[in-house]
């Protein structure tokens, strides 16, 4: 069996086996290679001790990124190579990283330590596939297994929990009953995990292929780290528009957003608000009164909690307080959220209205043909290089000040102007700015002229 690889990777292989060591590309480089996707990097095991990965590739960029725990990195072909040593991890008493590694001189025994059977797999060309805990059969049954027994793994290393579940919704996989059982028995543990280790995976999973269908199954899990949802699943809309529960209706959601982490995350959060803000009306009818308010509050809270960067959490939060504005057809209206939020975000808004309305009842997914027209519309408005801020205006700071504005009347009055070119009430030309500006500020002074006081005695 031959799998293809990358000139850096071949390259490292041939210079540390020609040395006399043994060497495989190891983990998630093989199980993508196996499943035909081009892996992402590269990383390698061997029966070399860190020094003697060095000297081997003496001469060339080497970084020590993780001496402690057997690991150079290496600059070949322009690629960076992540070479271990074999290693065996030892006592994890925090069930967050190992007190300790061991070197050994087993590749079985590197193997066994790792998370699940399709991440546990070697391979070097000429040497074949090593593969001892069956996991080019899970990969061909779709199934994340642990490697050994589930529970003791996920005891050692909680997060393993919540990568089984990435794993799941990256490939579409589901997991195996055991290591099901165990990941759900052990959810608790993930209270545990370090925020930022948590949202690296928690990121990777909602960008997977089938992170609606995990986000359905898991909830029990996924509430350990965002306790936030919980009043979501079941929680019946008791209304016309929606066919789900609101956590369903959440998860289905999210499948409709494309994979680009502000837009599912923004997703996920959107009706996190609703359990709080649940009212019935006379009529029967679920309303949910303020909910995108307090879903922006929980968000935020949540964002901040899991240490996403601050842009991410801004981008999320905008989308989830507008996520249920009524966004008018018109040139104007348009040009006016253009404005407001910018192409970018108003296009991600888009995508948010179109992702809610595809997971509501089939009957109002007229709204898509609704955010179709709206795309449709700010794509044209966009083409005309329109005027949507004070920037793109043809007046400026100096023409305004050469007429005699000082100070805060300068910002003003270029607002005004951008008001009016907004409404479509004014051309963006220059003279027929000035010359509205300089009617509305004579109107304006023969107003505060007019009640002149009467002199005094
Ligand atoms: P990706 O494609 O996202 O990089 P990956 O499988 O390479 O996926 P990494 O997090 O880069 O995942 O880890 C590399 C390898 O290290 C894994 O394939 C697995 O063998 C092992 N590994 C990573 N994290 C753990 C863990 N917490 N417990 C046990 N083994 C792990
Ligand atoms: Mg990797």
């Amino acid at each position: 069996m031959t799998l293809p690889l990358s000139p850096g990777a071949a390259k490292a292989l041939v210079l540390l086996r020609g040395a006399g060591y043994e060497a495989w590309i190891v983990g998630g480089c093989v199980r993508d290679a196996l499943l035909g996707l081009a892996p992402k990097d590269y990383d390698l095991a061997t029966s070399a001790l860190p020094e003697q990965t060095k000297a081997v590739f003496a001469g060339r960029p080497v970084v020590e990124t993780g001496l402690r725990h057997g690991t150079v990195t290496v600059l070949l072909e322009g690629e960076p190579l992540e070479i271990t040593t074999y290693r065996v991890d030892g006592a994890y008493s925090d069930a967050r990283h190992p007190d300790e590694v061991t070197f050994t001189r087993s590749l079985r025994e590197d193997a066994a330590r790792r998370d699940f059977t399709i991440n546990a797999m070697a391979y070097a060309p000429g040497a074949g596939l090593q593969d001892f805990f069956g996991g080019r059969e899970d990969l061909a049954q779709g199934l994340i297994r642990a490697v050994g027994t589930a529970e003791r793994r996920f005891r050692e290393d909680a997060l393993r929990i919540l990568r089984a579940l990435r794993f799941a919704a990256v490939l579409d996989f589901t997991l195996e009953g055991e290591t099901d059982r165990a990941a759900r028995a052990c959810a608790p543990l993930l209270a545990g995990v370090s925020a930022e280790r948590v949202s690296g995976e928690l990121s990777k999973l909602l960008c997977g292929k089938a992170a609606g269908r995990v986000l359905r199954e898991y909830p029990d899990v996924l509430g350990v780290v965002l306790p936030e949802i919980l009043p979501m699943v079941g929680l019946d809309h008791r209304n016309a528009y929606h066919c789900y529960d609101v956590w369903t209706h959440t998860a289905v959601a999210v499948d409709h957003v494309p994979p680009e982490l502000p837009l599912r995350l923004a997703m996920l959060l959107h009706d996190i608000g609703k359990p709080d803000t649940f009212s019935l009306g006379e009529d029967g009818q679920g309303h949910f009164y303020g909910h995108p308010r307090r879903s922006v509050e929980l968000a935020e809270k949540i964002l901040t909690r899991l240490r996403f960067p601050r842009r991410t959490r801004e981008r999320v939060l905008t989308l989830v307080r507008y996520h249920d504005a009524v966004l008018e057809e018109t040139p104007q209206r348009v040009r006016r959220w253009l404005n407001k939020l910018g192409p970018e975000a108003f296009f991600d808004l888009l995508a948010i209205q179109w992702g809610d309305a595809s997971a509501q009842a089939p009957a109002y997914c007229t709204r898509l043909d609704h955010v179709r027209r709206l795309e449709t519309m700010a794509r044209q408005e966009l083409a005309q290089a329109p005027c949507l801020t004070v920037r793109d205006l043809a007046v400026g700071g100096e023409d305004l000040l050469a007429r005699g504005y000082r100070g805060p009347a300068v910002g003003e009055a270029l607002r005004a102007l951008l008001d009016q070119v907004l409404a479509g009430a004014l051309p963006n030309e220059k003279t027929p700015l000035l010359q509205w500006l300089a009617r509305r500020d004579a109107e304006k002074r023969e107003k505060t002229e007019l009640p002149k006081a009467p002199p005094r005695p």
